[in-house]
């Protein structure tokens, strides 16, 4: 590298990194495939595939994510627990991303901020597991990894890991992306009108007069924004949008890490914003290593095992100059837990000078299962872990300045409680999701609405 590029990049890349050298590491979570030349065939033919995203739409989510971390954005990511290839389908796609368009309107206005949108999709299809077989009447199988890997019926020929699923998922992820990025550019009718909007759930809330208020004042600023701007609403109409997903599956996420022309360093051209899962963000494993030398924004997930100490040292892995932007830590501790384990996290953090983006996953700490056999979440520890995070980082002199939320644009039935306080009997009515629940259309807003309240307080 030349000095003069260093003087535009002052980060630079481990001189001990290759794309490939988490081979040498534990790498926790992967598939066994049983035909090694298929699966290399298969990272041959992906590596010579086009890229889903692009250096420079990476670097601009890098400044965005910088700027959240000053105070200056709010981020709010979304999407479902898991896509699957059935589900690569218009309708589902296009609603999912008016709920998160229509959310980030909501927080635009009421927090004030420009708000970074970072969809969970367009190649979200690997799964951690917390078993690597299952046992069915006498029958053991492999589990069922997400639909980048194998398929979730119980027979042998469905759950056996087949590589050639990559290539599909990372054709998959393109349609998504395609589509998502032509319903931008055109704009959605119903984002420039909240008159349209489904809201008949907010008069079933206490908190109805207050949240009737937050969308006409969302409708009287989109209107003076079309005023002033002649009609268009060029803002809107063009929408950054930014994609995000666990890279779990390594062979697939080596394959789509390159080197661009006039760019220094590599480059994962899957999506703009990886992540590690809480279940493989092991200092010495694979993820880690694989994730230290990418120029991407990167987030780590931080469940309430993790130590001050343990952070402090994943921080130098992975963001050893301290660069803007870089690091983000999405926290997920339960509500029943956050008060206890976030402080010495924030502490540590903010004692050490480490810049971090601290986003709130309020959904992976809240599952549990009903006695009608559901897995749900309740929606008031949903907004009990964001509230109380937003108190603790107040407290602790560091700033929450993002979310991360697993949802749906559909009428679903899966989380409990919300304005229709939906109980465990509405669980059997219109539950989806085959991993974790997600909140519907109208629990979305209504905690894009909570979330404006409580910062506003
Ligand atoms: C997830 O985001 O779906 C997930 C598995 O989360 P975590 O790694 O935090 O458990
Ligand atoms: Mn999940």
């Amino acid at each position: 590298m030349s000095a003069s590029d260093r003087s535009l990049h002052p980060v630079s890349v481990p001189g001990d990194w290759t794309p490939a050298g988490w081979r040498g590491r534990l790498a926790a979570q992967q598939p066994t495939y049983p035909d090694a030349a298929a699966l290399a065939s298969v990272q041959e033919e992906l590596r010579h595939l086009p890229p889903l995203v692009t250096s420079w739409e990476i670097l601009a989510l890098k400044k965005q994510l910088a700027e959240a971390q000053e105070g200056k954005r709010f981020l709010l990511q979304g999407g479902d627990c898991a896509e699957s290839f059935a589900d690569c389908e218009s309708g589902l796609i296009s609603n999912r991303l008016k709920v998160l368009l229509q959310m980030s309107l909501v927080l635009v206005h009421g927090l004030r901020l420009p708000v970074v949108r970072v969809g969970r999709f367009a190649g979200q299809y690997a799964k951690p597991r917390s078993a690597d077989l299952e046992e069915k009447g006498g029958v053991t199988l492999p589990s069922y990894r997400g639909d980048f890997i194998n398929q979730p019926e119980f027979t042998p020929e469905a759950r056996t890991p087949d590589p050639r699923r990559m290539v599909k998922g990372h054709a998959r992820s393109a349609m998504t992306m395609n589509f998502v990025r032509a319903l931008i550019d055109g704009g959605f009718a119903d984002l420039h009108h909240p008159e349209y909007w489904d809201l008949d759930w907010v008069g079933h809330s206490p908190l109805s007069d207050e949240y009737r208020r937050m969308v006409a004042a969302v409708g009287d600023a989109v209107r003076f924004m079309e005023t002033i701007s002649g009609g268009a609403l060029h803002d809107l109409n063009r929408a950054d949008f930014y994609t995000s997903h666990e890279a779990l599956l390594l062979p697939y996420e080596e394959a789509l890490t390159r080197q661009v022309p006039r760019q220094w360093g590599w480059f994962n051209l899957s999506t703009h914003f990886p992540w590690i899962g809480m279940r493989t963000a092991d200092l010495e494993g694979a993820h880690v290593e694989y994730f230290r030398g990418l120029r991407n924004p990167v987030a780590v997930k931080v469940g309430p095992s993790v130590t001050p100490d343990q952070l402090l040292r994943l921080t130098d892995a992975l963001n050893p100059e301290n660069e803007p932007g870089r690091l983000s830590y999405i926290h997920r501790m339960g509500a029943a837990k956050v008060a206890e384990k976030l402080p010495p996290l924030l502490d540590a953090m903010r004692r050490e000078g480490r810049r971090v983006l601290w986003i709130c996953d309020p959904m992976h700490g809240n599952t549990e299962s009903t006695s009608n056999g559901f897995k749900t979440r309740r929606f008031a520890n949903i907004r009990g872990e964001v509230e109380t995070s937003f108190e603790l980082h107040a407290a602790a002199g560091t700033r929450l300045g993002g979310v991360h939320l697993e949802l749906t644009g559909e009428n679903v039935t899966e989380c409990t409680g919300g304005a229709r306080d939906l109980t465990d009997i509405d669980l059997e009515r219109a539950y989806r999701s085959t991993v974790d629940p997600r909140l519907n259309y109208e629990q979305s807003l209504e905690i894009a609405m909570l979330i404006v309240r409580k910062h506003s307080q």
